[in-house]
């Protein structure tokens, strides 16, 4: 995909408050288009450009993470890095047709900052103002999207939406009551499982992933036969 120049954007299209525009467009496809000429936070500066959630029309799961990653920021498309192909491989282990996912992420543009040498960028976690600044994005995606299910993948995903004080570590895999979908569960961002230590601990951790998509993938089934 071209890598789009955000200096190339037009002034005219630009947004600065996204809850200005957000709420009254109807599609993801509006949405997108809409979003992708976004300063609703200083990140459009650093990111090359707007990664917009993608997914089938009507998804049955939704999966928030964090933010795009090196790899989403270049080809403009959400977990299509080495986090996303993990996730990937989870979700075929658990039972759960990658196709009828949609995946997005709470804040749309990648943060980084230059490693001490050469030119790699290293991830860097978004501050609740940006959070907060891109949030009518994530709120139009649920609205227009009505998942039945909704997954948080990682801290970040799951302490917006959630709470600050919501621990993935002690509620991972259990159902929380939330407004936001008819089942809401949280779990680990995939990326942290390729932070794993050695390779013991990275098969552990991707088989406690494995297992709370299990979960996800039960539910689907229990909600479709409903
Ligand atoms: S991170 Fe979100 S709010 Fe900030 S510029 Fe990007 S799309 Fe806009």
């Amino acid at each position: 995909m071209k890598r789009v120049s955000q200096t190339s954007k037009p002034f005219s299209n630009q947004i600065h408050n996204p809850a200005s525009i957000a709420p009254a467009l109807k599609t993801i496809a509006a949405l997108r288009t809409a979003a992708h000429d976004c300063k609703g936070c200083d990140l459009w500066e650093t990111g090359t450009q707007t990664v917009f959630g993608e997914g089938p029309s009507k998804p049955q799961i939704m999966f928030v993470g964090e933010q795009p990653g090196d790899q989403e920021d270049r080809l403009g498309h959400p977990f299509v890095g080495p986090a996303g192909k993990l996730l990937d491989r989870a979700l075929e282990e658990a039972g759960i047709d990658h196709s009828k996912v949609y995946l997005t992420n709470v804040v749309k543009h990648f943060k980084w900052i230059a490693a001490a040498r050469g030119k790699k960028r290293i991830h860097k976690k978004p501050r609740y103002s940006e959070i907060n600044a891109c949030r009518p994005w994530l709120d139009a995606e649920l609205r227009v999207v009505k998942p039945q299910i909704l997954v948080c993948l990682g801290s970040t995903a799951a302490q917006a939406l959630l709470g600050r004080t919501f621990s993935v570590t002690r509620q991972r895999g259990q159902l929380i009551p939330a407004p936001l979908a008819p089942v809401v569960m949280a779990t680990v961002h995939p990326s942290s499982i390729l932070r794993a230590p050695d390779e013991n601990a990275r098969h552990q951790q991707m088989q406690a992933f494995i297992n709370d998509l299990k979960i996800v993938a039960q539910l689907a089934r229990k909600a479709k036969a409903a």
